[in-house]
């Protein structure tokens, strides 16, 4: 799960990370008290979850209250790179005498986690990294050791950070990997690191992705949940159990076992592309397909209105083909007139012979039955092409 930059903030400041003051505000009006309430002069800035807010304008200085109230009105509604404002962060203003970058993230291919530090901050770290990225110091840390004192005062150094600041640099790294730990994150990102003109290092602005995997660990990472952006298919998936992902495309997808669903979305793309459709979505209904499973599934998947066909690729393990089949026609019949769009099945594996007989006799007028993987994918993209 990605943060917004002010509950990045906060989470900052509960575990010790120096930031500003800030407060979130939905209206014009909100925006006025909070600044009020800071007092002086602040910065309204866009809380969307993508970067370059500043250069698309969504980052603005505001001289008082009043003012601060006329750039979130600027600001509420305005579109970054698709994603609508819904909130501004109204944060206290700091004198900028230099902008610095420090990130903590999860290096996968390395297996551990990486620090990048650099003096080159506020910019698109990105572009420091492509044109000088000698100026990008890169410094693996092992997960059995973390960072020591030791090892933040080599990071440093190796940043090139100016000698008066150097030990505020160094705590902050120390503060910010005890909040990736504790956290369990695999991005904490600070863009920028700033020195103010009083010589005080703080962070201006974080982008903080959680581990989803270990939310059990963290009863209080739910509060974080934007539940009014979340699609509204995934969350009705979500809270049926189902392991659902919605995509673009127009042909719905349900298999069993997630690595036969991925293998279906490549085997749907490729026969797609001669008609221009694509997978609609990845839904694996994992092992025990009962007819509820199938039936929660397939009126997710009908309800999503892009869908125009659907693919059932199903090969029978320890769950049966027959018992599949039954599933599926137990859930046409749960669905009654709700299932309005042409369905693809195929099955293979344990008992398939049975389970096509079944699907046979029931002859539902939607369901057409295919042997292969790829003629069922070819099938279920024309279908949707029509
Ligand atoms: P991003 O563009 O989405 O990464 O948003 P940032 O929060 O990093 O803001 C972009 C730029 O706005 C920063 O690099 C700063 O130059 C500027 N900025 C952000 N907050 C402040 C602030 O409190 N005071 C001043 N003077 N400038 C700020
Ligand atoms: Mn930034």
């Amino acid at each position: 799960m990605d943060l917004y930059e002010y509950q990045a903030r906060d989470l900052f400041e509960s575990h010790g990370v120096p930031v500003l003051g800030g407060a979130v505000a939905t209206t014009p009006d909100e925006a006025e008290k909070a600044a009020a309430k800071i007092g002086g002069r602040v910065v309204v800035k866009a809380q969307v979850k993508v970067g370059g807010r500043g250069k698309a304008g969504g980052v603005k200085l505001a001289e008082d209250a009043a003012d601060a109230r006329v750039k979130a009105e600027a600001i509420l509604g305005m579109d970054i790179k698709g994603h609508t404002v819904h909130q501004v962060m109204i944060a206290e203003a700091a004198p900028i005498e230099a902008e610095y970058y420090l990130a903590i993230l999860l290096d996968r291919a390395n297996r551990n986690f990486l620090v990048m530090a650099s003096v080159a901050g506020g910019m698109e770290i990105e572009e420091v990294a492509h044109t000088s990225p000698e100026k990008l110091a890169r410094v693996g840390i092992d997960p059995n050791k973390g960072i020591s004192a030791a090892t933040a005062q080599e990071i440093v150094a190796k940043g090139q950070f100016p000698a008066d600041i150097a030990p505020q640099v160094e705590a902050v790294l120390l503060k910010l990997w005890d909040a990736f730990v504790a956290e369990d994150a695999t991005l904490m990102e600070i863009n920028p690191l700033v020195k103010t003109q009083d010589g005080k290092v703080v962070a201006l602005d974080g982008k903080v992705t959680l581990d989803d995997n270990a939310g059990f660990r963290h009863p209080t990472h739910e509060d974080l949940v934007d539940h009014a952006a979340a699609n509204p298919l995934e969350a009705l998936a979500k809270e049926k159990g189902l392991n659902y992902v919605k995509l673009e495309g127009e042909v719905g997808i349900i298999g069993n076992g997630a690595g036969l669903v991925m293998s279906t979305l490549d085997v749907v793309a490729y026969a797609g592309e001669k008609y221009g459709v694509k997978p609609a979505n990845f839904l694996d209904i994992g092992g025990g397909a009962s007819s509820e499973v199938m039936a929660n599934g397939l009126s997710i998947i009908l309800g999503d209105p892009d869908v125009r066909s659907v693919f059932v690729n199903v090969f029978g393990g320890i769950t049966a083909c027959d018992a599949v089949a039954n599933g599926i026609v137990a859930a046409l019949a749960i669905l009654g007139d709700k299932a309005t769009k042409p369905i693809v099945v195929r099955l293979d594996g344990n008992n398939v012979l049975e389970g096509r007989r079944i699907l046979n006799e029931a002859a539902h007028p939607l369901v057409t039955q295919l042997d292969t993987m790829d003629g069922a994918a070819a099938r279920a993209a024309e279908l949707a092409a029509k």
